[in-house]
């Protein structure tokens, strides 16, 4: 790396030795503007980049709230404004046992840049609580949000902060949050984006991230390889939201999805994955083994790793962080993949990035590939904004519209750089410069 970015680098592990993923996340974003640094000496001398590295504020607080059993039960309770530059802060809210400062630090920097991509005025942020809601009653959701609300609704508005869905937040939980929001502010549109269709949200935007991570996949196909989704075969890891979606998009298209997985496992269907099944098995909180049931020829391991192992022209880890790393991407390289596009949040490794990069594999960073679902809430905004509700085609189109800009924005600019299977390096320079301009022209 850079000296320069190097030694910015170096502070931030001392002052936070303890947060892995975020200095993950930081560390492959400042490893890619070397030359930038190199051609332009006022970025050294505005020290801008010290600054685009700590979030803005943290807010952090205690959830208590009560369980079935009376019990009260506490939670730590998060969200991280990480940069205003480009609008008001946006980003999803996670509830998940992993939940800590550290990972919503790195998806609120992912996010920072995200936006910045997309074009849309706003800047980035994360949220979330170490509350699992897995296995809990729909009334001790709805404590828990409310409780989680009564603490962090003070720091919320249309034009300071909007946040959405990310893992372990349903439309049910957007709604239950939003409802108590409502209650405490007296404050209705564009506070909040994933809402209900019946107050206020966008049609696809359920389905945002997933068809917009097909539509890159759909525009990167076509630009390396002269092909389409049409007669592909496909791993989707996961089997939540942005898995579920991505999977059915691939098979209205003509694509087979060859497996799917989840944390205790995965199936691999070679036949190819019947996705109304394995929704209806997701909806029911039923285990992936029960895809056996109906059909005898797939098959279930207790692995989600395994996933990798299946021979497959493209592969979409959809699941989490760190999901996928440099031996999995050695057994996919063997088995011939043509290309791996991110739609979880850094589901790569650094490692099996470096080696997908160095061995011209295809591979789309998920600040470009699955930044669908937060395009989608800024229709969601447009639409509060104006007091209209758009039709489904009409969203759908315009994502798409957001998504192909984007790639073949990275894609020019990769053959610009006379390296057209470095996504990543162009995806962080074109995100920072954009941030970094409108820090400097406001002064900040
Ligand atoms: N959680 C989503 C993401 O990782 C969406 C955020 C939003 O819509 O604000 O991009």
């Amino acid at each position: 790396m850079h000296h320069y970015l190097d030694q910015i680098y170096q502070e931030l592990v001392i002052r936070h030795p303890h947060e892995k993923e975020y200095l993950q996340a930081v560390y492959e974003f400042l490893d890619s503007l070397g030359d930038l640094v190199d051609s332009d000496s006022s970025i050294t001398e505005n020290n801008m980049i010290r600054r685009m590295v700590e979030p803005d504020r943290i807010i952090s607080f205690k959830v208590i709230w009560e369980d079935d059993q009376g019990v009260n039960q506490v939670n730590t309770g998060y969200r991280v404004q990480f940069n205003q530059a480009l609008g008001p802060y946006k980003g999803g809210i996670r509830f998940h046992p992993t939940v800590n400062q550290s990972i919503l630090k790195f998806l609120a920097f992912e996010q920072t840049f995200k936006n910045s991509l997309t074009n849309l005025p706003l800047g980035g942020a994360k949220g979330g609580s170490d509350f699992n809601p897995k296995g809990k009653s729909d009334q001790e959701i709805l404590r828990f949000c409310r409780a989680f609300m009564t603490e962090l609704y003070t720091y919320l508005g249309p034009d300071l902060d909007i946040p959405a869905g990310d893992i372990g937040v349903s439309s049910k939980a957007v709604g239950y949050m939003f409802g108590m929001y409502k209650r405490l502010t007296h404050r209705h549109h564009g506070s909040f984006t994933s809402k209900g269709i019946t107050y206020g949200g966008s049609l696809v935007r359920p389905q945002a991230t997933g068809y917009g991570l097909v539509y890159i996949t759909e525009a990167l196909l076509k630009t390396y390889f002269d092909t389409s989704i049409q007669g592909k075969s496909f791993v989707v890891s996961g089997a939540g939201n942005v898995a579920i979606h991505t999977a059915s998009k691939i098979i209205s298209l003509g694509g087979m999805v060859k497996g799917m997985s989840e944390s205790y496992g995965m199936i691999h269907h070679d036949k190819g994955i019947d996705i109304e099944l394995l929704s209806s098995i997701k909806d029911k909180n039923q285990t992936l083994d029960q895809y056996l049931n109906t059909y005898s020829d797939a098959i279930y391991t207790d692995n989600p790793k395994d996933l990798w192992k299946i021979p497959v022209d493209i592969a979409l880890p959809c699941a989490t962080e760190n999901e996928l790393d440099l031996e999995d991407v050695k057994t996919l390289h063997q088995n011939h993949v043509m290309a791996i596009l991110e739609g979880a949040n850094m589901p790569t490794t650094l490692e099996a990035t470096h080696y997908l990069i160095q061995n011209k594999i295809p591979f789309v960073p998920g600040k470009a590939a699955n930044a669908g679902g937060v395009t989608v809430s800024g229709l969601e905004m447009q639409q509060n904004a104006m007091h209209v509700t758009w039709d489904f085609d009409t969203v759908d189109q315009k994502l798409k519209q957001v998504m192909h800009q984007i790639f073949y924005r990275l894609h020019e600019e990769s053959l610009r750089l006379n390296n057209p299977y470095d996504l990543v390096k162009v995806a962080n320079i074109l995100s920072f410069k954009k941030v970094y301009q409108a820090m400097i022209e406001q002064g900040l």
